[in-house]
């Protein structure tokens, strides 16, 4: 998606460095990968913790649980956390309307 997004104004641009470039902006912390669909690996701009919510009819993916505790913890049951990726699947609201 962002190959095509960019190959109108970047004639040159290679799908390699596109895979790159968005490595280094994962390992700067820019991005963040999102593992949430087995087919692609999507990735969020937005850097605040929060979960993703995948709607398994339309596919397509929400920004949710921004203001959840369980983001605010640095540890659980005396175990250090680094990192806290949570994924959800259902129906979004959405499709749920048009049921
Ligand atoms: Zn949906
Ligand atoms: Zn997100």
């Amino acid at each position: 998606m962002i190959y095509r997004a960019l190959i109108k104004e970047i004639p040159t641009l290679s799908k390699t460095t596109v895979y790159n470039t968005l490595n280094l902006f994962v390992k700067k912390g820019l991005v963040i990968p999102i593992a949430i669909d087995e087919q692609e690996t999507r990735f969020d701009i937005d850097t605040e913790p929060h979960g993703h919510f995948l709607c398994v009819k339309c596919g397509r993916i929400y920004d949710v649980g921004k203001c959840s505790a369980l983001f605010d913890k640095n540890e659980i049951d005396g175990h250090k956390i680094l990192e806290c990726r949570v994924y959800l699947r259902g129906i979004c609201r959405e499709c749920l309307k048009k049921q």
